[in-house]
């Protein structure tokens, strides 16, 4: 059986994890948990991150930073992951749902001005399968009305937009380590901070309302409970997992990237000739190989595609069914203006296993047994 999804795992995680649990810190803000976030900055010249217990909780931080609240409006996509939702739920706010561009699956920048009313406070954006959302047009329009931007990267750690990396680009950055993201710690996050205005209330939120990391850095000689807050800081153990796989970054990246690229190569004519239709990555955008994607007719069409798939010993998936038509979408939002396409794309989707380590054979066996499908 070909799996989904294998969690990356690149060697030296259980030594680390072991050093960890040896060197009597296994709490938050350990000295993996540094390391981790001074590579993340480094890497990819951010002024602040932070890792948090997972991205959902990143995005919690994020919300709680915009500080909206009962009767505000956020206008997110509905085809993300419930999590972009929650957060804001969570504060009160009311969820605003606009269309999504079939290209790319991301928020469609051209119908966001429609959607705006006086309640209107942030624009949730989410860079579905790594690829950025149009977010020149996006920051353009929120400085307009004055509003806020959270960047939901949970996939795109390592993408970039116009040569800038993800996570940066709006007010807030969110990233997701979960078992399903190109890099992992079992369960995990980070929130990005693009400039240094937050950090203070930011380490606040994520100490329980402290101002703990104050007190650490030397700046206050007693640390106290100043604010509302959660625990929002994973153990050093998890992010000793992370580090190992910081440390092989360049290979789990190139690893992902030769599967999306077999994949996109070897389906090039199935397109051609209108069979299916194939991830479009805008010229302006750099992805990471999070997810390869292939689109087919209709549901019936894929249905029969992933049954086809599983008989042959592969396990392909689908995607988001539409937050707007969810039990909680109905109960806390509204969709703005026409669903053109974010139901009918969202139900044509299918997900091709992609793995870091998951091999040439079954790469082989994948594109084989999609291309037997049509009787290629
Ligand atoms: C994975 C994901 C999340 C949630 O991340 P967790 O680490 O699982 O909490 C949020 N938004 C999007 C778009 C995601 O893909």
């Amino acid at each position: 059986m070909i799996d989904f999804n294998i969690p990356p795992f690149t060697g030296r995680e259980i030594e680390y994890m072991e050093q960890a649990a040896r060197g009597g810190k296994i709490c938050g803000d350990g000295p993996f948990t540094k390391k981790c976030q001074a590579w993340i900055n480094e890497h990819f010249n951010f002024p602040a991150s932070y890792l948090t217990t997972s991205g959902t909780a990143a995005l919690e931080m994020a919300a709680l930073l915009t500080k909206v609240g009962p009767g505000d409006e956020v206008i997110l996509p509905s085809y993300t992951f419930c999590s972009t939702a929650d957060a804001f739920v969570q504060r009160g706010a009311t969820l605003v749902f606009v269309d999504i561009r079939p290209d790319t699956m991301n928020l469609d920048e051209k119908k966001i001005e429609a959607a705006i009313t006086e309640k209107t406070k942030v624009i949730a954006t989410v860079d579905y399968a790594g690829v950025a959302c149009e977010m020149d047009t996006i920051n353009r329009i929120a400085a307009e009305h004055g509003l806020l931007v959270v960047e939901d990267a949970a996939q795109g750690f390592g993408s970039t937009y116009k040569g800038r990396p993800l996570g940066n680009l709006g007010d807030f950055g969110c990233f997701s380590f979960h078992e399903t993201k190109n890099f992992s710690m079992g369960e995990g996050g980070a929130l990005v901070l693009p400039n240094l205005d937050h950090r203070d209330e930011a380490e606040i939120y994520r100490e329980k309302g402290t101002d703990r990391s104050k007190y650490f850095r030397g700046q206050i000689d007693k640390y106290t409970w100043v604010d509302y807050g959660s625990s929002y800081l994973p153990s050093d153990l998890n992010a000793a997992y992370l580090w190992a796989q910081l440390e092989s970054y360049d290979t789990v990246y190139n690893d992902r990237m030769k599967t999306w690229n077999t994949y996109h190569e070897a389906f090039e004519d199935l397109e051609k000739e209108h069979l299916i239709e194939r991830p479009q990555i805008p010229e302006e955008c750099g992805h990471n190989a999070h997810m390869y994607y292939i689109k087919l007719r209709d549901i019936e069409e894929r249905t029969a595609m992933i049954r086809h798939l599983k008989e042959h010993g592969i396990l392909a998936v689908f995607h988001y069914i539409p937050l707007h038509s969810a039990p909680a979408g109905l109960k806390f939002g509204r969709f703005d203006g026409i669903d053109e396409y974010t139901t009918k794309e969202s139900e044509r989707l299918l997900r091709l296993p992609l793995y870091y380590g998951i091999g040439d054979e079954n790469r082989q066996t994948v594109i084989r047994e999609v291309r037997s499908f049509f009787g290629c």
